[in-house]
This record gives C-alpha cells, sequence and structure tokens, in this order.
C-alpha cells in the first residue's frame, strides 16, 4: 500500500518580473520554478539537487510562503488530519501549522541572534507559540539541547562560544523545539568543514528517526544527498528533469543531465558541482533555449530537443528486487532506459 504523503507540491511556479532600470532595456520575466510537482512521504528524506541558480532555493522558501508562489498549491496533511494548501492561505491562517513545519537554514552563524543565549533561542518558538510555563520551556530547551549532542550547561551561553558545527546543532535543537513533522533543510551543511558534516548528518538521521520526520534536503554537494536522501529530484532552470530513489538515481540515472552532474563529480574531495566539467555554460533564466531547456549542453541532443518541450514521464524500474517508481523529463528517455549502453554522441 502508498504512503499518504505528506507534502504534495502540485505545479508549482514562482516567476519574477524583471524590472527595467534607467540604463537597461530588459524586461520579461525569469521563471524560476516552473511547474514543478512532487511529494514527500512521511519519515522521508527528499533531496533536492542541480546547480546554482536552478531554482532549488526558491522552491524552498515558496513551499514555506517566505516568498508568495506565483501559483500551484502546497498540500500538506496536518497532525489533526487536515488536507490544506499553503498557497492561498494568509499568515494568519497558517499560524497553526508554522510549529510542524520548520526550516533549517545553511548558515549557523548568522541564523542565531549573538545576543541571546542557547536557551533563549531555543525557548523563542515555543514562547510565540504561546508557551509561557518557564519550568516547560526550560525542560524543553534543556532536552532539545541534549538530543543534539550537546549539555544543559550550554544552555547559558551566548552563539560565538561554539564552533560551526555546535551552532548548526544548536540550530537544529530550535527547527525541533516544537516538534515538527517536516523540515526544510537549505543548504543545511555546506557552510560545515567535510569532517564536522558527517556528525551533523548523522544527528539529523537519528532525530528524523526517532521524532518520524520528514526532509526536504536541499543541496549541490551530491556526495552529501546520497549519503542522507531516501529519493532525490534534479532540477535544471526551474524544472524537474529526473525523480527516483537515491539508489537508483546514482547507479543508474535516466536523465542526460543527471548523467551530466555524476560525471562533474571528479573525486570524493572535490564534492561540488563543476560547472567547468558539466559541459557549456547555464543558459540565462530570463532567455532559457526553446524545446529541452537542457539542449544546448546535451550530448544526445537531437532537433526535435529544440523545438519541444519533453514532460516528465512515470517508468517503473526495480531496484535490489523490488518495484521501484520514477520518473523522467527527456524524450529518449525509452531508449536511455531500455539501451542505456547504445546510446550514441550527437555530433552537434
Ligand atoms: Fe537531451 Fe533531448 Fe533528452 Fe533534453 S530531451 S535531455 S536535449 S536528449
Amino acid at each position: 500500500m502508498v504512503a499518504t504523503p505528506l507534502v504534495e507540491v502540485e505545479a508549482l511556479k514562482m516567476h519574477f518580473s524583471m524590472k527595467s532600470g534607467a540604463f537597461s532595456r530588459r524586461k520579461g520575466v525569469i521563471k524560476a520554478v516552473d511547474d514543478l510537482s512532487f511529494k514527500i512521504l512521511p519519515n522521508e528524506t527528499f533531496g533536492l539537487v542541480g546547480e546554482s541558480g536552478c531554482g532549488k532555493t526558491t522552491v524552498g522558501r515558496a513551499i514555506l510562503k517566505a516568498i508568495q508562489p506565483t501559483s500551484g498549491k502546497v498540500i500538506y496533511h496536518s497532525k489533526d488530519g487536515d488536507s490544506v494548501d499553503f498557497v492561498p492561505m494568509s499568515n494568519k491562517q497558517i499560524r497553526p501549522y508554522r510549529q510542524e513545519v520548520q526550516m533549517i537554514f545553511q548558515d549557523p552563524y548568522s541564523s542565531l541572534s549573538p545576543r541571546m543565549t542557547v536557551q533563549e533561542i531555543l525557548e523563542e518558538p515555543l514562547i510565540l507559540a504561546g508557551v509561557t510555563d518557564k519550568d516547560y520551556l526550560y525542560e524543553q530547551a534543556s532536552e532539545m539541547i541534549q538530543q543534539v549532542g550537546l549539555r544543559s550547561s550550554h544552555l547559558m551561553r551566548y552563539p560565538h562560544a561554539f564552533s560551526g558545527g555546535q551552532r548548526q546543532r544548536i540550530g537544529i535543537a530550535r527547527a525541533l523545539i516544537t516538534r515538527p513533522r517536516f523540515i526544510v533543510a537549505d543548504e543545511a551543511v555546506s557552510a560545515l568543514d567535510v569532517s564536522v558534516q558527517a556528525q551533523v548528518l548523522e544527528i539529523l538521521i537519528d532525530l528524523k528517526n526517532k521524532f518520524d520526520l520528514s526532509f526536504l534536503f536541499i543541496s549541490h554537494d551530491l556526495s552529501v544527498v546520497n549519503y542522507i536522501c531516501d529519493r532525490v529530484g534534479v532540477m535544471y532552470l526551474g524544472r524537474m528533469v529526473e525523480v527516483a530513489p537515491t539508489q537508483a538515481l546514482f547507479t543508474k540515472p535516466l536523465h542526460p543531465y543527471t548523467e551530466a552532474l555524476m560525471h562533474a563529480i571528479p573525486d570524493i574531495n572535490e564534492r561540488q558541482i563543476r560547472n567547468d566539467i558539466l559541459a557549456g555554460e547555464i543558459p540565462d533564466a530570463a532567455n532559457p533555449p526553446t524545446g529541452c531547456a537542457f539542449h544546448t549542453r546535451c550530448q544526445y541532443a537531437k532537433d526535435l530537443c529544440k523545438s519541444k518541450t519533453p514532460e516528465l514521464q512515470n517508468f517503473a524500474d526495480t531496484l535490489n528486487g523490488k518495484e521501484i517508481f520514477r520518473q523522467s523529463a527527456c524524450h529518449f528517455v525509452e531508449e536511455i532506459f531500455h539501451h542505456p549502453k547504445e546510446r550514441k554522441f550527437n555530433e552537434m
């Protein structure tokens, strides 16, 4: 039986008007997110990857309504059994759900107020939710700081007394203190040293299982995504081009862009997506290529790719003897799926 999703993103669009200044003649619309649909299941970590500027951070912000989407739906299935669409709701209407939906930020240095003690930082979301009992507030702060591997005695200190990894643990404790069910983690370990990243990722995995959390894990680091995510969505110029369980995506990508991303990681120490290895420049988002937006960089592109935009197609596949469900937006995905080794490089 397929589990009911916790979050369903349907046809999400985030378009920005380009303003023409006194010296600029450019006008138009940037489609930062264009017709994006995906689901996140209970207790699932769904990764969103792509090169810088592909729109993945915008998706996270639009889901949490830090910015108002242009159109689409963000259906959230709440603890009480309600199914609500965040997109048309006002801040006041969303407030009851804020405790269930939280965010972990990239930069542990700037996301914590330097003037507040760790105790005040952790207690603040509960106070904003109306909790006034001081003993209860302290109990919760004390429990949560220990859940992230720090001590109750750390509650009296200020953020500057901690290392980057410890500050990110404090950020995680703050996000979790309202006992959320869904967390958007945007580049949550990118600012940390590689050795510290592994510790913080282990904490996130541990807390996910302990508190039955679901994550939208946004990252440009494919090694991190491979380590922590159950399924991954790959974005290119605002659109989803592939969705698959992590192991299937990394062992047998079904979209030429995903395949190029894999080849753009030369070794374990060079884990970021290298634009110099992925052939060609990322096109201007204000003036994207016609047809398949990836055709200007795709080694398999044919004439059809220049005129017709490929839709995400569903595929049944198998992984470790189990049936899995995956999607790819490429006109030639059948060929890739059935004959991955027979594809010919295009001479264009
Ligand atoms: Fe490449 Fe064409 Fe597939 Fe786009 S549709 S990924 S250009 S082969």
